[in-house]
């Protein structure tokens, strides 16, 4: 990117309130792609563990956006996702929120040690406001409860923290544009900085897309660990594909996918 396409991309960012700018998969897959020959393995080949992701870029450096030590802001008030979702507020930032209900912010444990993200809310999570409480939600918290439990572990779905890459619903059920999530990623990584979990369980494609590798379908990344901004993580299969008719092999490898995940982070 030259160094004018740079600042706009910027000043961009700037614009729509962000302090701080997570690169997301589109721009850091090209500047790995400069560096890491591995970076268009053919599908099929061996996922490598990624680097951890391009480090956040200041969007303003000025003296006076830092609050004198001194005096304490309404913000420091509020707990770091509280924040993150005050500075949400009734965001128009993509074009999501043209038929949006609610912003679907994210539920559960605060301080989980580990994080589920899906790629954007249904119908039913509109409507409530919660991520995963439409029939997709409700076999993962069967997913998650049952492994835990055929393994031994204390742990259920309050303990974990859910989540999407977008916010809003995208209109008709579409999967969210790679724009959408490059904006709306923002909050997304604000997010997991803010409740720093051992590992994040990533659901599906779209999803994977936008945190991991773009051209690398989720069947190939599926059951294989990797990295994004120094946190482990798991692909797996969304629940909603799941759902999709007769399907208990990728049930059986959805479960094995969360048994390794859960003895990772709990065990
Ligand atoms: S999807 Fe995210 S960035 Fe887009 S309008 Fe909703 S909250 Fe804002």
């Amino acid at each position: 990117m030259s160094e004018h396409a740079l600042r706009k991309h910027l000043e961009f960012y700037r614009d729509l309130g962000f302090e701080e700018l997570f690169v997301g998969s589109s721009e850091a897959e090209q500047e790995r792609g400069a560096e890491d020959p591995k970076a268009d393995a053919a599908p099929g080949a061996e996922v490598p563990a990624q680097p951890a992701p391009a480090p956040t870029a200041p969007l303003d450096e000025s003296p006076a956006a830092a609050p004198p030590a001194s005096e304490a802001s309404p913000e420091q008030k509020l707990s770091p996702l509280q924040v993150i979702q005050e500075d949400i507020g009734d965001c128009t930032r993509c074009r999501l929120h043209k038929c949006r209900k609610t912003i679907v912010f994210g539920s559960g444990n605060p301080n989980a040690k580990l994080v589920f993200i899906g790629e954007g809310p249904g119908a039913d999570e509109d409507a409530q406001g919660l991520p995963f409480v439409g029939r997709a939600g409700q076999l993962l918290t069967r997913m998650i409860d049952g492994t835990c439990e055929r393994i031994g572990l204390p742990v259920r779905r309050p303990d974990v923290y859910i989540c999407n890459v977008v916010k809003c619903r995208p209109p008709d059920n579409r999967a969210p544009e790679l724009d959408e999530m490059e904006i709306c990623g923002q909050f997304l990584f604000r997010q997991v900085k803010a409740i720093q979990p051992k590992a994040i369980c990533v659901l599906g494609g779209t999803a994977a897309k936008a945190l991991l590798r773009p051209g690398v379908g989720i069947t190939k990344l599926r059951g294989n660990w990797t990295e994004w901004g120094g946190i482990r993580v798991m692909p797996t299969y969304h629940p909603s594909y799941l759902l999709r008719g007769y399907n208990p092999e990728g049930k059986r490898q959805a479960f094995e996918d969360l048994k390794e995940v859960f003895t990772y982070v709990y065990k």
